[in-house]
Order: structure tokens, then C-alpha cells, then sequence
């Protein structure tokens, strides 16, 4: 740390992002939750003919893949912020709703981004402990008056929340946002999207990331009521006006032209994860209930992290988490049938000693 950094952030803990290997040992890469899919055609068209025009600053407000966004999802066009991938939607959220009396509140065990947006940001937070079975108690959130933050498939236990069940909290919280995280929705959840025309306190986040195999070009929006998209857009054009860039923007807009790719894949990965669950079960693993594109799994005979190191090190990367609570897990992304059978054959060969 250099002597000039600010006494406001030389205290944070940054989120660690899983490992993105660059050597040479190609790895089956079942640990940052992508999907094993290129993107679509169209993505990769559009992006390239954009790259032709990149001398030029993009589009600011993005109108072309904004308004095709809020057409996919049956929104107005000021309805939606599109943002540098569904985690600066998050930090703009916690910056815009999230103060000193306006307090964060989330479970003890979600994605680990929120309590850094929160240290980043000066607000202070609250984390509430999940049940034993690692299910959300929505008790915990009824009227609780601090701007609430979902992941809804929650990550990393994969565990889905009904809409029902959202909508008692958001009701129960009119004068609070509540910020309900999408990015694993399209493999089984339940969107509340819809639901932005009822509550003008609830702020949905989703991401081109996952279900649409455009992690690396960093697209995600917020979808919620005009005067909540207003109060980001005051954010975004405070920090970075262009910050979904031209390249980013076009394989969006192709994206959405070639959806029915995207959602034939997310077929294909429920699939491949009622596949893996089953085969991890067979060999002895407890696998918590997945909505999302990964499991978190453990086995009696073997601690996580020696799960994770042994995988490694016969080329399949897997998450592992140090925090107590789940360190016996590890997160499993769901990749290709082939690559679900590798691992399942490798962890096979590790239980039995081999
Ligand atoms: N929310 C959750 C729950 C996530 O797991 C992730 C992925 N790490 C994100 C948001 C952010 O994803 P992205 O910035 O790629 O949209």
C-alpha cells in the first residue's frame, strides 16, 4: 500500500475473483459459473462489424440494446439500465439506495461482491444467517426497514426463493429497496420482473454473463420503476457515461436476435445439472437443490478444500470457499455433458484413492 492511499479505503477487503488460468495446462474450467457455450452468432457478427467503428465513443444511453432488452422483458425502454456486467449495477444500486439510514441488509452466506459494495461504499450492513438447511427465512426480512439485497437463485448454494415468497418482502418493505439478484434466474428461477410495475421499491438485477455466454464482454442491467432507473442513471453519469462500451453493446443487440440459442443452452445445462447432482449423490455427496448453473456439493470422506487441490491437479478447476460455514463444499459450475463425466470419473478415481 502506497502512503497516499485514503484512510477511507485502506481498510477494504477486496472480492477475490475465482481463478481465470492463462497458462498453457488447458483446464475443464467448472469454477467461475460461464457457460461452456460460445456465444451466439449474431454476438460474435455484430461485435466484430461495431470493432470497425471503435475510433468513435459509443452510444451513452445505449438505446438500441435498451430498448430490445426492455422489448425481451416487457418493460418500458426507461425502465432499464444497462451496466459493465450485473456487478456495477450492484455497486450503483448500493451507492444510490444504501446510507447511514438507510442501512444494507443481506444473508451471511450470498455473493461475496455485496459486503465488499458495501465496505467500498462507507454503508453499514447487516448479515443474517441462513436456516440450517441453507435456505433464506423470509421471516428474517418482513418489515425489516434497510435496503434489502436477494441473490434469488442465491449463489453460491444454488437454493431458489418461490416469487411468493420475494413479494412478501417487498411488500412488507414499501419504504425501503429492495434489490432482488437475477444472474442465475434463466436456469430454473422465478423472475420477478414483472413485478416492478406493482412496487416501485424493487430493483431487479440480471446479467448477460451467464445463461447467454457473454461473461467476458461484461453486460448486465437493473430493471425497475422510471424513478429508480432515474436515480442509477444520476450514478452512472456521475462515474463513466460510456460504460457498456460499442463492442459490448452490438453483441448484446445479437444476443437477444439469437435468444432462442441462449435458452435452448440453458436447457442443455439443466440437463447436464440433474446429470451431475445424480452422479455426485451415487458417489456419497450431499448436493443442496440447484436453480442455477452450478452445485454446491460435499462428501463425508473428503474435506473441500482436498477435493478442490485433488481436482486441480488432475486439470479441473472447481470453487472452493474458505468461509466456515460451507468449507466443506465445493462449487461446481455445470459445464458440457463431457465435462460432467470427466468430473464425475476424476472424483470417482479420487474417493477411491487412485
Ligand atoms: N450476482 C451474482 C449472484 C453472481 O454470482 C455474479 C457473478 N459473479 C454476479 C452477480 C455478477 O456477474 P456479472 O458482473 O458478470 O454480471
Amino acid at each position: 500500500m502506497s502512503r497516499f492511499f485514503s484512510a477511507r479505503h485502506n481498510k477494504l477487503v477486496p472480492y477475490t475473483p475465482g481463478e481465470q488460468p492463462r497458462q498453457m495446462k488447458s483446464y475443464i474450467k467448472l469454477n467461475t459459473n460461464e457457460s461452456p457455450f460460445p456465444p451466439s452468432a449474431k454476438a460474435q457478427a455484430y461485435a466484430a462489424e461495431a470493432a470497425k467503428n471503435m475510433q468513435l465513443y459509443c452510444d451513452p444511453t445505449a438505446k438500441k440494446l435498451t430498448q430490445a432488452v426492455a422489448d425481451r422483458l416487457g418493460v418500458d425502454f426507461d425502465e432499464v439500465l444497462l451496466t459493465n456486467g450485473s456487478d456495477e449495477i450492484l455497486n450503483f444500486a448500493f451507492l444510490a439506495f444504501c446510507d447511514e439510514t438507510h442501512p444494507a441488509v443481506f444473508a451471511n452466506i450470498t455473493y461475496g461482491f455485496y459486503p465488499v459494495f458495501a465496505a467500498l461504499n462507507s454503508i453499514p450492513y447487516e448479515e443474517i444467517p441462513l436456516k440450517s438447511d441453507f435456505t433464506i427465512d423470509v421471516n428474517d426480512y418482513i418489515g425489516i426497514g434497510k435496503t434489502i439485497v436477494i441473490a434469488n437463485p442465491n449463489a453460491p448454494t444454488g437454493i431458489a426463493l418461490p416469487k411468493a415468497e420475494i413479494e412478501k418482502i417487498i411488500e412488507s418493505n414499501p419504504d425501503n429497496v429492495v434489490i432482488v439478484d437475477e444472474a442465475y434466474v434463466d436456469f430454473g428461477g422465478e423472475s420477478c420482473v414483472d413485478l416492478i410495475h406493482k412496487y416501485d421499491n424493487l430493483l431487479v438485477t440480471q446479467t448477460f454473463s451467464k445463461s447467454r455466454s457473454m461473461a467476458g464482454a461484461r453486460l448486465g442491467f437493473g430493471v425497475g420503476c422510471k424513478a429508480l432507473i432515474a436515480d442509477l442513471n444520476t450514478i452512472k453519469y456521475s462515474t463513466n457515461p460510456y460504460n457498456v462500451n460499442a463492442m459490448t453493446q452490438a453483441a448484446g443487440l445479437g444476443c437477444i436476435e439469437d435468444d432462442e440459442y441462449n435458452m435452448q443452452n440453458c436447457k442443455t445445462i439443466i440437463e447436464n445439472r440433474d446429470y451431475t447432482t445424480k452422479a455426485l449423490r451415487e458417489l456419497g455427496f450431499t448436493v443442496l437443490g440447484s436453480k442455477t448453473n452450478f452445485v454446491l456439493a460435499k462428501h463425508p470422506g473428503i474435506d473441500g478444500k482436498t477435493l478442490y487441490l485433488k481436482l486441480k491437479d488432475a486439470g479441473i478447476l472447481v470453487r472452493h470457499f474458505d468461509k466456515k460455514e460451507i468449507s466443506d463444499f465445493n462449487r461446481i459450475t455445470i459445464g458440457t455433458k463431457a465435462q460432467m463425466e470427466s468430473l464425475i470419473s476424476e472424483t470417482k478415481r479420487i474417493l477411491e484413492g487412485n
